[in-house]
Protein backbone atom coordinates (compact mmCIF):
# COMPACT_ATOMS: atom_id res chain seq x y z
CA UNK A 1 0.00 0.00 0.00
CA UNK A 2 1.02 3.61 -1.00
CA UNK A 3 2.17 5.13 2.22
CA UNK A 4 2.69 8.92 3.27
CA UNK A 5 5.12 10.00 6.41
CA UNK A 6 4.45 12.13 8.83
CA UNK A 7 7.50 14.52 7.72
CA UNK A 8 5.67 15.66 4.86
CA UNK A 9 3.37 18.39 6.04
CA UNK A 10 1.58 21.70 5.46
CA UNK A 11 0.54 24.18 7.96
CA UNK A 12 -2.28 25.42 5.77
CA UNK A 13 -4.51 23.81 3.39
CA UNK A 14 -4.14 25.54 0.10
CA UNK A 15 -4.83 25.18 -3.78
CA UNK A 16 -0.90 26.45 -4.19
CA UNK A 17 0.49 23.83 -2.18
CA UNK A 18 2.25 20.97 -4.34
CA UNK A 19 1.15 17.42 -3.69
CA UNK A 20 3.33 15.34 -2.16
CA UNK A 21 1.60 11.99 -3.36
CA UNK A 22 -0.65 11.00 -6.00
CA UNK A 23 -2.85 8.27 -5.89
CA UNK A 24 -5.57 6.55 -8.41
CA UNK A 25 -9.52 7.33 -7.39
CA UNK A 26 -10.40 4.44 -5.26
CA UNK A 27 -6.74 3.28 -4.45
CA UNK A 28 -6.13 2.74 -0.84
CA UNK A 29 -3.38 4.46 0.82
CA UNK A 30 -1.90 5.31 4.00
CA UNK A 31 -0.67 8.44 6.00
CA UNK A 32 1.12 8.94 8.82
CA UNK A 33 0.39 11.50 10.77
CA UNK A 34 2.02 13.38 13.62
CA UNK A 35 0.23 14.97 16.61
CA UNK A 36 -0.69 18.35 16.82
CA UNK A 37 2.36 19.42 18.60
CA UNK A 38 4.25 18.59 16.11
CA UNK A 39 5.62 15.74 18.47
CA UNK A 40 7.48 18.01 20.49
CA UNK A 41 5.90 17.54 23.80
CA UNK A 42 6.82 13.51 24.91
CA UNK A 43 7.38 14.10 28.62
CA UNK A 44 5.73 16.33 31.39
CA UNK A 45 8.95 17.71 31.47
CA UNK A 46 8.35 19.41 28.18
CA UNK A 47 6.23 22.40 27.76
CA UNK A 48 4.35 24.08 25.28
CA UNK A 49 5.75 27.49 24.22
CA UNK A 50 4.22 30.67 21.77
CA UNK A 51 6.85 29.60 19.75
CA UNK A 52 5.34 26.41 18.85
CA UNK A 53 2.35 28.21 17.40
CA UNK A 54 4.60 28.15 14.07
CA UNK A 55 4.23 23.98 14.26
CA UNK A 56 0.75 23.17 15.76
CA UNK A 57 -1.56 20.92 13.78
CA UNK A 58 0.66 19.94 10.98
CA UNK A 59 -1.12 17.84 8.40
CA UNK A 60 0.37 15.43 6.19
CA UNK A 61 -0.23 16.12 2.30
CA UNK A 62 -1.65 17.36 0.30
CA UNK A 63 -2.37 14.19 -1.62
CA UNK A 64 -3.61 14.67 -5.14
CA UNK A 65 -6.59 12.82 -6.12
CA UNK A 66 -5.99 11.82 -9.61
CA UNK A 67 -8.88 12.57 -12.15
CA UNK A 68 -10.67 15.17 -9.96
CA UNK A 69 -11.57 18.04 -10.56
CA UNK A 70 -13.86 21.31 -9.37
CA UNK A 71 -17.46 20.36 -9.12
CA UNK A 72 -18.50 17.34 -7.51
CA UNK A 73 -17.57 16.08 -3.61
CA UNK A 74 -14.98 14.14 -2.83
CA UNK A 75 -16.17 11.20 -0.92
CA UNK A 76 -13.66 9.93 1.55
CA UNK A 77 -13.90 6.07 3.57
CA UNK A 78 -11.80 6.13 6.26
CA UNK A 79 -10.79 2.62 6.62
CA UNK A 80 -8.81 2.50 9.39
CA UNK A 81 -6.87 4.60 12.11
CA UNK A 82 -4.13 3.28 14.18
CA UNK A 83 -2.44 4.96 17.03
CA UNK A 84 1.18 5.21 18.91
CA UNK A 85 0.61 3.70 22.47
CA UNK A 86 0.65 6.93 24.37
CA UNK A 87 -1.36 10.53 23.74
CA UNK A 88 -0.70 13.99 25.25
CA UNK A 89 -2.76 16.74 26.96
CA UNK A 90 -1.37 20.38 27.30
CA UNK A 91 -3.61 22.42 29.49
CA UNK A 92 -3.47 26.02 29.52
CA UNK A 93 -4.59 28.80 31.85
CA UNK A 94 -6.10 30.09 28.57
CA UNK A 95 -8.31 27.34 27.44
CA UNK A 96 -11.27 28.97 27.15
CA UNK A 97 -14.08 28.71 29.14
CA UNK A 98 -12.31 25.92 31.30
CA UNK A 99 -8.93 27.89 31.64
CA UNK A 100 -10.31 29.27 34.86
CA UNK A 101 -9.92 25.53 36.69
CA UNK A 102 -6.58 25.34 35.14
CA UNK A 103 -3.95 25.82 38.24
CA UNK A 104 -0.87 25.74 36.20
CA UNK A 105 -0.30 24.73 32.83
CA UNK A 106 0.46 21.25 32.70
CA UNK A 107 1.77 18.64 30.33
CA UNK A 108 0.29 14.91 30.69
CA UNK A 109 1.09 12.01 29.19
CA UNK A 110 -1.93 9.35 28.92
CA UNK A 111 -0.51 6.16 27.87
CA UNK A 112 -2.59 3.43 26.11
CA UNK A 113 -2.66 0.19 26.55
CA UNK A 114 -4.71 -2.61 25.11
CA UNK A 115 -6.82 0.10 23.16
CA UNK A 116 -7.79 1.69 26.28
CA UNK A 117 -6.47 5.38 27.50
CA UNK A 118 -5.10 5.31 30.91
CA UNK A 119 -6.53 8.54 32.30
CA UNK A 120 -5.09 8.63 36.06
CA UNK A 121 -3.83 5.42 36.25
CA UNK A 122 -7.19 3.46 37.64
CA UNK A 123 -9.40 4.77 35.45
CA UNK A 124 -9.07 3.67 31.74
CA UNK A 125 -11.39 4.05 28.99
CA UNK A 126 -11.64 2.21 25.33
CA UNK A 127 -10.09 4.72 23.18
CA UNK A 128 -12.46 5.96 20.04
CA UNK A 129 -9.53 7.06 17.48
CA UNK A 130 -10.93 10.50 15.32
CA UNK A 131 -9.22 12.84 12.88
CA UNK A 132 -9.17 15.97 13.59
CA UNK A 133 -8.12 17.48 10.86
CA UNK A 134 -9.35 16.65 7.37
CA UNK A 135 -9.52 18.71 4.65
CA UNK A 136 -8.80 20.13 0.59
CA UNK A 137 -7.76 22.87 -0.81
CA UNK A 138 -9.83 25.60 -0.11
CA UNK A 139 -12.03 28.22 -2.72
CA UNK A 140 -10.42 31.07 -1.78
CA UNK A 141 -7.43 32.48 0.04
CA UNK A 142 -5.15 29.49 2.04
CA UNK A 143 -6.78 28.63 5.52
CA UNK A 144 -4.36 27.64 8.20
CA UNK A 145 -5.40 24.17 9.56
CA UNK A 146 -6.03 25.31 13.25
CA UNK A 147 -9.22 26.97 11.17
CA UNK A 148 -12.53 24.91 10.02
CA UNK A 149 -14.83 25.86 7.45
CA UNK A 150 -16.32 25.17 4.17
CA UNK A 151 -13.02 23.33 2.89
CA UNK A 152 -13.16 20.98 6.12
CA UNK A 153 -9.91 21.57 8.29
CA UNK A 154 -10.28 21.43 11.60
CA UNK A 155 -13.63 20.49 12.39
CA UNK A 156 -12.56 18.29 15.56
CA UNK A 157 -15.82 16.09 14.76
CA UNK A 158 -15.62 12.81 16.70
CA UNK A 159 -17.66 10.92 14.12
CA UNK A 160 -14.90 10.76 11.62
CA UNK A 161 -13.07 7.00 12.70
CA UNK A 162 -12.92 4.37 11.18
CA UNK A 163 -15.70 3.16 9.09
CA UNK A 164 -17.05 6.58 8.25
CA UNK A 165 -17.30 8.73 5.09
CA UNK A 166 -16.41 12.12 4.50
CA UNK A 167 -17.64 14.23 2.01
CA UNK A 168 -16.15 17.65 0.90
CA UNK A 169 -15.61 19.79 -1.91
CA UNK A 170 -12.97 19.70 -4.69
CA UNK A 171 -11.89 22.87 -5.21
CA UNK A 172 -9.08 22.58 -7.43
CA UNK A 173 -7.61 19.49 -9.43
CA UNK A 174 -6.75 16.72 -7.31
CA UNK A 175 -8.55 17.84 -4.26
CA UNK A 176 -5.75 18.19 -2.60
CA UNK A 177 -6.27 16.39 0.43
CA UNK A 178 -4.27 16.64 3.92
CA UNK A 179 -4.96 14.91 7.26
CA UNK A 180 -4.03 15.50 10.79
CA UNK A 181 -4.43 15.96 14.65
CA UNK A 182 -5.43 12.82 15.55
CA UNK A 183 -7.18 12.26 18.73
CA UNK A 184 -7.36 9.00 20.21
CA UNK A 185 -10.42 10.21 22.52
CA UNK A 186 -12.39 13.50 22.57
CA UNK A 187 -15.48 14.38 23.76
CA UNK A 188 -18.30 17.03 22.03
CA UNK A 189 -16.93 20.19 22.64
CA UNK A 190 -12.98 19.93 23.11
CA UNK A 191 -13.69 22.12 25.96
CA UNK A 192 -10.38 22.30 27.20
CA UNK A 193 -9.09 23.11 24.12
CA UNK A 194 -7.41 19.47 23.52
CA UNK A 195 -8.24 16.19 22.77
CA UNK A 196 -5.82 12.87 23.81
CA UNK A 197 -3.74 14.29 20.96
CA UNK A 198 -2.10 11.05 19.43
CA UNK A 199 0.37 10.59 16.50
CA UNK A 200 -0.85 7.44 14.38
CA UNK A 201 -1.87 6.60 11.03
CA UNK A 202 -4.98 6.06 8.62
CA UNK A 203 -6.10 4.02 5.75
CA UNK A 204 -8.17 5.24 3.64
CA UNK A 205 -9.67 6.09 -0.46
CA UNK A 206 -11.24 8.79 -2.27
CA UNK A 207 -12.88 9.12 -5.19
CA UNK A 208 -15.49 11.69 -6.36
CA UNK A 209 -19.12 11.07 -6.54
CA UNK A 210 -21.85 12.03 -8.83
CA UNK A 211 -23.73 13.89 -6.20
CA UNK A 212 -25.41 17.09 -4.72
CA UNK A 213 -24.47 16.04 -1.49
CA UNK A 214 -23.70 19.59 0.61
CA UNK A 215 -20.17 19.46 2.49
CA UNK A 216 -18.38 18.95 4.45
CA UNK A 217 -20.60 15.98 5.50
CA UNK A 218 -19.92 13.04 7.60
CA UNK A 219 -21.90 9.59 6.76
CA UNK A 220 -22.59 7.27 9.61
CA UNK A 221 -24.39 3.84 9.77
CA UNK A 222 -27.29 5.50 10.53
CA UNK A 223 -26.70 9.36 9.73
CA UNK A 224 -25.90 11.73 7.51
CA UNK A 225 -24.10 14.35 9.51
CA UNK A 226 -23.61 18.23 8.14
CA UNK A 227 -20.86 20.55 9.14
CA UNK A 228 -21.01 23.83 9.51
CA UNK A 229 -18.58 25.87 11.10
CA UNK A 230 -18.80 30.15 12.20
CA UNK A 231 -17.69 32.35 14.68
CA UNK A 232 -20.42 32.06 17.01
CA UNK A 233 -22.67 29.02 17.46
CA UNK A 234 -25.68 31.06 16.05
CA UNK A 235 -23.89 31.15 12.95
CA UNK A 236 -22.96 27.82 13.18
CA UNK A 237 -26.99 26.15 13.17
CA UNK A 238 -27.83 28.37 10.41
CA UNK A 239 -25.17 27.01 8.13
CA UNK A 240 -25.96 23.06 9.39
CA UNK A 241 -29.56 23.84 8.77
CA UNK A 242 -29.51 25.25 5.79
CA UNK A 243 -27.08 21.90 4.30
CA UNK A 244 -29.86 20.01 5.63
CA UNK A 245 -32.52 21.53 4.38
CA UNK A 246 -31.17 21.54 0.99
CA UNK A 247 -29.91 17.68 1.60
CA UNK A 248 -33.74 16.67 2.19
CA UNK A 249 -35.31 18.64 -0.19
CA UNK A 250 -33.19 17.94 -3.22
CA UNK A 251 -31.73 14.57 -2.50
CA UNK A 252 -34.89 13.26 -0.30
CA UNK A 253 -37.03 15.11 -2.12
CA UNK A 254 -38.93 16.35 0.68
CA UNK A 255 -41.59 19.62 0.49
CA UNK A 256 -40.23 22.35 2.58
CA UNK A 257 -41.91 22.15 4.97
CA UNK A 258 -42.00 18.37 5.67
CA UNK A 259 -38.35 18.72 5.43
CA UNK A 260 -38.43 21.58 8.38
CA UNK A 261 -40.83 19.29 9.95
CA UNK A 262 -38.79 16.17 10.37
CA UNK A 263 -35.72 18.15 10.68
CA UNK A 264 -37.23 19.11 14.19
CA UNK A 265 -38.43 15.91 14.68
CA UNK A 266 -36.09 13.58 14.00
CA UNK A 267 -32.20 15.07 13.51
CA UNK A 268 -29.54 16.06 16.43
CA UNK A 269 -28.23 19.52 16.46
CA UNK A 270 -24.80 18.78 18.67
CA UNK A 271 -21.61 20.41 19.04
CA UNK A 272 -18.37 19.25 17.37
CA UNK A 273 -15.89 21.85 19.10
CA UNK A 274 -15.77 25.24 20.37
CA UNK A 275 -12.22 26.20 21.06
CA UNK A 276 -10.89 26.79 17.66
CA UNK A 277 -10.64 30.44 15.53
CA UNK A 278 -14.24 29.27 14.49
CA UNK A 279 -16.36 26.99 16.43
CA UNK A 280 -18.34 23.96 14.59
CA UNK A 281 -21.62 22.39 14.74
CA UNK A 282 -23.08 19.34 13.17
CA UNK A 283 -26.83 18.41 12.34
CA UNK A 284 -27.45 14.57 11.87
CA UNK A 285 -29.69 13.65 10.01
CA UNK A 286 -31.70 9.74 10.02
CA UNK A 287 -31.00 7.79 6.80
CA UNK A 288 -34.43 6.85 7.39
CA UNK A 289 -36.23 9.94 5.70
CA UNK A 290 -34.63 8.84 2.47
CA UNK A 291 -36.81 5.24 2.81
CA UNK A 292 -39.51 6.68 1.60
CA1 LIG B 1 -8.19 20.12 16.42
CA1 LIG C 1 -6.13 18.41 18.52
Amino acid sequence: MIRVTSDQVCYSMSSANKPVLEVNQNERFCVETEDCYSGKLKSPEDRFTKAMWDTVNPATGPISILGTEPGRPLRIEIVDIRTRHYAVMSVERDAGALGRFIENSETTILPIENKRLILDGTLSIPIQPMIGVIGTAPAGKPVLNGTPGEHGGNMDCKLITAGSVVYLPVNTKGALLAIGDLHALMGDGEVCICGAEVSGEVILKAAQVDSRMPTPCVETESHFHFIGSALTLDECERIVLDKAHTFLTNIGKMSSNDAARAMSLLCDLCVCQVVDPLKTMRFSVPKLLLNR
